[in-house]
């Protein structure tokens, strides 16, 4: 018989069976009659008994805290079981005998995340990366429902998305090259064959700051579409993060309620969301006393005082050119705008920044001259608008950021495995 999963044993569809299981020591008790050793698995706790007269006392009685065993015994319900059921084991053999384990209660952030390839087994870790990927499989569900194509970026470009002063510089062979940023502009020349594209990929930015929300490495959300414009973005948008809210409850609500996660807040996203203009978000944050002028960028602060009145997902659109990205397209009648819309969280600010693409060539060149831009680096980009150009737009939604929003944690680095920041590299 193949090993029985925790998760199955706790639904009690094994009541009364004799089951085995394999898994680490998670928790360990004894008197002198009884040692009780709770045993996890990928899905589930449970605890197992054992009387001082069975033949594996002795090991029961060696084995440590995260050894790995193999066990077999009879599921039994007991009143005074966490879960009210637990395993009078008959048999116990251990795999890997752990010694004593760095990690106890009480232990500072700073431990626990130069620990982290030991901390991503406690039960906190191991149900966010749970919750990630089903958010993750929600994703991609959405997009092939609407009709994409996945593609696959590059890692490895050779000029910049958003900008030189993120841009993380590195040796290809005897060549200066860089790491992703973002695979817009690679995605925009696949929609001339594929139409709708989508990527979930890392993209690589050189923060220099330590925030709430900035990894070095994080994973991107993106997609692009042709014969489109701004409501159609936004729709778009609003679809995708209410579905995979609503999804993910749906699957993960016993998770996330492990983790004192509000999912009624997840519930209530519903579309459409509240669309301001730059131009009203100015107007409100002076009015609330921020000191900004118009033409300006929003910083964390700003954000997330606007966020707080709308208490949902919300998007700010029609922001100045100048604070904007290169290939933006700007509004033709009022070109001192572009058209680029972020979507904004409470507590976090802004989760995605989307928009239309510059489709004119002429306006694409004006624009990557008029920021210095060096023009040889993006001709394949302008080719792009020679052949067969055609209105299309996009957005990059950050896959930790959102997780961080949904989950309510406090710091982004609990979204990832292995956090990559100014001072995290290790393991
Ligand atoms: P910010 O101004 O907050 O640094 P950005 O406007 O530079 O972000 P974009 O280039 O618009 O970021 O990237 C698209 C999305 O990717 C962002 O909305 C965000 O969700 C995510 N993102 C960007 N940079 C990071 C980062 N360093 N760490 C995690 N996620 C990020
Ligand atoms: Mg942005």
């Amino acid at each position: 018989m193949p090993p029985s999963s925790i998760e199955d044993i706790v639904s009690g569809r094994c009541e009364g069976e004799s089951v085995d299981i394999r898994g680490w020591i998670y928790r360990k008790r004894e008197s002198k009659e009884v040692i009780f050793l709770v045993i996890r698995d990928a899905t589930g706790i449970i605890q197992c008994t054992m009387t001082r007269k069975n033949p594996f006392w002795d090991i029961a009685k060696k084995i440590t805290i995260e050894s790995s065993v193999l066990l077999s015994g009879t599921v039994r319900r007991d009143k005074r079981a966490p879960g009210g059921l637990e395993i009078a084991v008959e048999k116990l053999e251990i795999v890997g005998l752990a010694e004593t384990f760095p990690i106890t209660r009480d232990q500072s952030e700073e431990f626990l995340r130069d620990v982290r390839h030991l901390w991503l087994r406690s039960r906190k870790m191991s149900t966010i990366m749970k919750v990630r990927s089903e958010v993750l499989r929600f994703v991609d569900d959405f997009f092939r429902e609407e009709g994409f194509v996945e593609v696959s970026p590059p890692m490895f470009i050779s000029s910049a998305c958003e900008g030189g002063a993120t841009l993380f510089g590195l040796k290809y062979l005897d060549k200066q090259l860089y790491l992703t940023q973002s695979a817009q502009l690679h995605l925009e020349a696949l929609i001339y064959s594929l139409e709708k594209v989508y990527c979930v990929a890392p993209s690589f930015r050189a923060e220099k700051s330590r925030t709430i929300r900035h990894l070095i490495e994080y994973w991107h959300v993106e997609a692009e579409w042709p014969f489109a414009d701004m409501d159609d973005l936004m729709g778009l948008e609003e679809d995708l993060v209410s579905y995979v809210c609503q999804k993910t409850v749906e699957n993960c609500k016993k998770e996330m309620e492990g983790l004192g996660v509000n999912v009624s807040k997840l519930i209530a996203v519903k579309t459409p969301f509240p669309r301001v203009t730059y131009t009203e978000a100015i107007e409100r944050l002076i009015s609330k006393g921020f000191k900004i002028e118009w033409g300006e960028d929003l910083g964390f602060d700003e954000e997330k005082a606007l966020a707080a009145d709308f208490g949902n997902p919300f998007f700010i659109y029609a922001y100045p050119r100048q604070i904007k990205a290169f290939y933006c397209k700007t509004y033709r009648d009022d070109p001192d705008l572009v058209m680029s819309a972020d979507m904004l969280v409470p507590r976090i600010g802004e989760i995605s920044t989307g928009g239309a693409r510059e489709d004119d060539r002429d306006e694409l060149l004006k624009r990557i001259r008029e920021l210095s831009l060096r023009e040889e680096d993006y001709d394949w980009y302008v080719d792009l608008r020679r052949y067969g150009t055609v209105p299309h737009v996009g957005f990059g939604l950050g896959v930790e950021r959102l997780l961080g929003w949904m989950l309510d944690l406090e710091n982004i680095m609990d979204t990832i495995p292995f956090p990559r920041t100014i001072r995290r590299f290790y393991p």
